[in-house]
């Protein structure tokens, strides 16, 4: 299935941008469970963090979800939108977002699992929707390990998240055509009328 966000005229232009390499897609994904503009959230019930958890493959196998798990999921992805925030605008005070994700990954009992030929991971041991939530957490400590982390960003005026893969990072909106051109459309206005 496919998560409906409500209208975004620049969505195709989105689709045009690959998503975030390996398990930082989940990251990615999770920011963009919600439309700032509209408002419009596919995980604010509990039936829509199961779908989403499930498109993901991160659905507990017979858990259910309830609202205190949907508070802690959203909770979860504005932290990780605010520390996204951070790679293109270090001005960004993440110092609680961090905190927030080191909690999911505790309450998810992440473990390092190391395996025979030489590789390690990062597991969650809660069975629950803790410890998916802590495997989002995971594939951010991933990308941020291997590199790929600081090519996550967030439009400066939508705060939709999308993978730079420019050569100098130079990415700073989700569309050109839309957050891009608004955004100069009105700083021309405002230096037009002299305010
Ligand atoms: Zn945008």
């Amino acid at each position: 299935m496919s998560l409906d966000l409500g209208p975004r005229p620049w969505t195709f232009l989105l689709d045009e941008r690959p998503p975030a390499p390996g398990r930082l897609r989940l990251v990615q994904a999770l920011v963009n469970t919600i439309n700032l503009e509209t408002g419009k959230d596919a995980i604010d019930t509990p039936p829509g963090l199961e779908a989403w958890l499930s498109e993901f493959e991160l659905l507990p196998a017979g858990g259910s979800v309830l609202d205190s798990d949907v508070a802690r999921a959203r909770e979860l992805r504005e932290a990780l939108r605010l520390l996204i925030r951070r790679n293109a605008e270090p001005a960004v005070d993440a110092g609680a977002a961090a905190g927030t994700v080191s909690r999911v990954a505790a309450s998810g009992r992440l473990t390092v699992e190391f395996g025979p030929d030489g590789t390690a991971r990062l597991r969650p041991l809660d069975p629950g929707v803790d410890g998916s939530l802590a495997a989002v957490a995971a594939s951010a400590f991933e990308a941020m390990t291997n590199g790929t982390w600081t090519r996550l960003r967030a439009c400066l005026r939508c705060h939709w998240a999308s993978y730079d893969r420019s050569r100098n990072l130079s990415s700073r909106w989700c569309s050109m055509r839309y957050c891009g051109n608004r955004t100069k459309t009105r700083a021309y206005r405002q230096r037009r009328n002299g305010c």
